[in-house]
């Protein structure tokens, strides 16, 4: 099973990528032409419904190198198949930061900048210099940078007006030589004070998010998640007001342009289904934005879950919540 939902589903073709030229070669061969393609990483953040009536071209291709550095920065060049746990580990021991507060995300480096992954006050973006990707349909080579990817909340040009049209072969990413602690993130700064280390280094940084992220999230080799099953909300400044009107409790952050974020985990928890099973699936006892597989859930039984409490999320609060798992 090459998903961490540990849902079943079969592809019609599938094709395991090692190299540049094994992946240029599967995407001429004649037999997949005119059929569909699905680029999969560590399957850590899709969802099959159903049986996919195509190719599944499985990335696994590795190698990390600098490509260059200065004064400051090191540029650490990735190919997509690395474990992109691995590159942040082996940067820490380098004591290269920006990727700190990454750590212990599942999947391949070619994901990230497809979701510009993000997890305790950090995104992927701040770290991200260029990346070389291959054309599906025409084989051609290009090199997208920071602002051709168009990065935004879990969301880059390669689920919007790129969606499926490019594999992503390598990243490169500017690390920094002189570290800047980010502990922007409450959790973070609270761990920190707890154990009273005004000084953290990226490596205590590390340490402390994957103790963090092991109280928090579901043990993955014991259940099937995807992590976050949606993404938080993000809302007018009207539709706040009124929000916060009928729940002064409602928690917050203030974004760009007078929009408010709204922890999603919140709204499904004040729903009614933290910890709520339906079927052989349910909602994650510690943390409502996680839904998980008990053994033996389908697709279709996690994805009617995730429309249930999507209706009824917007039936209490009129608010709209998106999934940021992609959904197959
Ligand atoms: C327990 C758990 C915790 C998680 N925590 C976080 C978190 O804190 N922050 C966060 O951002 N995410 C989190 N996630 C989600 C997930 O780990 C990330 O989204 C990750 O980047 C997905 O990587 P993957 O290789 O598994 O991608 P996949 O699930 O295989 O693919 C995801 C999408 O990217 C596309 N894709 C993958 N590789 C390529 C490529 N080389 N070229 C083109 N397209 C590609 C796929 O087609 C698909 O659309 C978590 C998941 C789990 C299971």
């Amino acid at each position: 099973m090459y998903n961490t939902f540990g849902v079943k589903a079969n592809s019609l073709y599938f094709e395991d990528a090692d190299t540049l030229s094994e992946l240029i070669n599967i995407l001429k061969n004649p037999l997949y032409q005119n059929v569909d393609k699905f680029i999969l990483g560590g399957g850590s953040n899709v969802l099959f419904t159903q049986d996919f009536n195509g190719l599944v071209i499985k990335i696994s291709l590795k190698g990390i190198n600098v490509e260059k550095e200065d004064e400051n920065n090191v540029y650490v060049k990735a190919y997509a198949g690395e474990i992109w746990d691995d590159l942040v580990s082996y940067s820490v021991e380098k004591g290269y930061g920006g990727f700190e507060n990454l750590s212990g995300i599942p999947g391949l480096v070619g994901a990230t900048p497809i979701q510009n992954i993000g997890a305790y006050g950090s995104e992927i973006k701040s770290s991200f210099e260029s990346l070389e990707a291959i054309n599906i349909n025409t084989g051609e080579t290009r090199f997208f940078n920071l602002d051709e990817c168009k990065f935004g909340y879990r969301d880059s040009v390669f689920k919007n007006e790129l969606k499926n049209q490019y594999v992503v072969v390598s990243v490169l990413y500017k690390l920094s030589k002189k570290p800047i602690i980010n502990l922007s993130y409450k959790a973070l700064k609270d761990y920190f004070d707890l154990i009273k280390n005004n000084n953290p280094t990226i490596l205590d940084v590390r340490n402390a998010v994957i103790k963090i992220r092991s109280e928090k999230l579901p043990d993955t080799i014991k259940f099937g998640t995807a992590g976050s099953f949606f993404k938080n909300a993000i809302i007018s400044k009207d539709k706040f007001e009124i929000l916060q009107k009928n729940y002064p409790d409602v928690p917050f952050f203030l974004e760009e342009n007078e929009k408010y974020k709204i922890p999603t985990g919140w709204l499904i928890e004040k729903a009614g289904f933290k910890g709520q099973r339906y079927g052989n699936c349910g909602v994650y006892e510690k943390q409502a934005l996680v839904l998980i597989n008990f053994g033996g859930a389908t697709g279709l039984e996690v994805f009617e879950f995730s429309k249930l409490i999507q209706d009824k999320v917007k039936s209490i609060f009129d608010i709209d919540i998106e999934r940021e798992v992609v959904v197959i």
